[in-house]
């Protein structure tokens, strides 16, 4: 990442401080100042990302836009700000609207992993670029990856918010280039859905994962196991068949597996969509809407869908314990999926202020980084053991 510059601008120069120090030990290449007159001197078209206090003495955050908007400039914005969420939230509005990209806002106070979270962000796009314009893997690298099974599963467990005992697992699919190292999800699923190879690769991913529930079931250990399907996929009014056959064959009990969808754009016929999601549920198995609170996912689909669950997405959750519109929304969902009938999990629980909020709040179940990353089916039966006795 060495080759990537950050410029941070914030009056306070205990923060100008705490960014630097991040960025720096991120590798960044970093320029700082706590005098926004300073920020015309510091600014060139090289630098990756600014930084941005909003409210400084002199000249604002907003000002300072403007100039970057008549620059065209390319940097991604981070914006700070002590005042309330629905200020950087109309910051973050305005600069889109000028063609300026903003990679994140951070409240203040913010913790040290929040800065990073959104650098490290950074990082992934970049690399997921340099994939496009160098290395990316193609459609036929795809289709081969899928024949020669280089695309595999990890596991991330997902407990009971008060016991904290392990009720299942999601299986999530990762993809090892021999030569290209890691490709990262967010490329390679648009990829299998432009290119009409989702189907085979969800497939994939739904034989491995259940014919790795079955081989767990015979060595005692007895998961919920949620697969994650392209909506792409719930076009194929066969599936629902299909999957009770395989579920048949491997002596499965179908009520122990969900199958998480979002709604997409791509989704060609909501009829359709909602026939095929019937049926699966009237066949046994469970039904998760996934990334509540984002992008496609309606008030009206949860109503018309006959969803067993709700998982609140990440982006609220990681960010309840100190952000309190983020909480508010939690708060909300868990009371909505109440209200429904349907079981609340929360996604993206990275520490314990978060936990036990979750706990305050009623939610049912969750996953996330404080609880453990996903993994490797091999090293799913250690890990239990260690958690069972921590
Ligand atoms: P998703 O289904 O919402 O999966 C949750 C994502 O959150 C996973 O990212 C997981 O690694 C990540 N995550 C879990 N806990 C934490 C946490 O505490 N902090 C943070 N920062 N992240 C956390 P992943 O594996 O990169 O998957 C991204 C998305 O890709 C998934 O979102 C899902 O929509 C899609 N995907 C993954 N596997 C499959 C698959 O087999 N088929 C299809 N169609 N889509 C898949
Ligand atoms: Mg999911
Ligand atoms: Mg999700």
């Amino acid at each position: 990442m060495s080759d990537l510059s950050l410029l941070v601008v914030d009056d306070e120069i205990d923060f100008t401080v705490f960014v630097s120090a991040i960025a720096s030990e991120m590798n960044f290449t970093v320029l700082s100042t706590d005098n926004p007159l300073e920020f015309e001197k510091l600014y060139s078209p090289h630098i990756n990302i600014i930084v941005l206090d909003l409210f400084m003495p002199h000249i604002d955050g907003i000002e300072l836009l403007r100039s970057l908007y008549e620059k065209k400039s390319d940097a991604s914005i981070v914006f700070m700000s002590g005042k309330d969420n629905n200020v950087l939230q109309a910051a973050q509005k305005l600069a889109v609207e000028q063609g300026l990209t903003v990679l994140g806002i951070l409240q203040k106070p913010f913790r040290a992993e929040d800065l990073q979270n959104i650098l490290s962000k950074y990082a992934q796009k970049t690399h997921a670029r340099n994939f496009e314009l160098i290395g990316s893997p193609s459609v036929s690298e795809l289709r081969q990856a899928i024949d020669r099974e280089d695309l595999f599963l990890v596991y991330q467990p997902q407990i009971n918010i008060s016991t904290r005992r392990i009720t299942g697992l999601e299986a999530l699919i990762r993809w090892n280039h021999p030569t290209k190292g890691r490709v990262p999800v967010s490329y390679f699923i648009p990829l299998a859905e432009e290119a009409g190879l989702i189907s085979d690769l969800t497939t994939h991913a739904i034989n491995t994962a259940l014919k790795q529930m079955a081989l767990w079931n015979e060595n005692g250990l007895n998961l919920q196991m949620s697969i994650n399907v392209s909506p792409k996929i719930l076009d194929d009014l066969d599936f629902p068949g299909k999957l009770v056959k395989l579920t048949r064959s491997l002596n499965l009990d179908i009520t122990k597996i969900t199958i998480e969808v979002t709604e997409s754009s791509l989704m060609p016929d909501v009829a359709r969509y909602m026939d095929i999601l019937a049926r699966l549920r009237m066949k046994g198995f469970r039904l998760a809407i996934d990334d509540f609170g984002t992008g496609y996912s309606t008030l009206q689909q949860l109503v018309r869908a006959p969803f067993s669950e709700l998982k609140i997405d990440q982006s609220f959750v990681k960010r309840m314990d100190i952000d309190k519109e983020c909480r508010s929304i939690v708060e909300i969902s868990i009371l909505l999926a109440h209200k429904l009938g349907m079981k609340v999990i929360a996604e993206g629980i990275e520490n314990e202020d978060i936990h036990h909020i979750l706990q305050e709040l009623n939610c049912d179940e969750g996953q996330g980084f404080l609880i453990a990353k996903p993994m490797l089916a091999s090293e799913l039966k250690p890990w239990i053991e260690k958690y069972s006795f921590s």
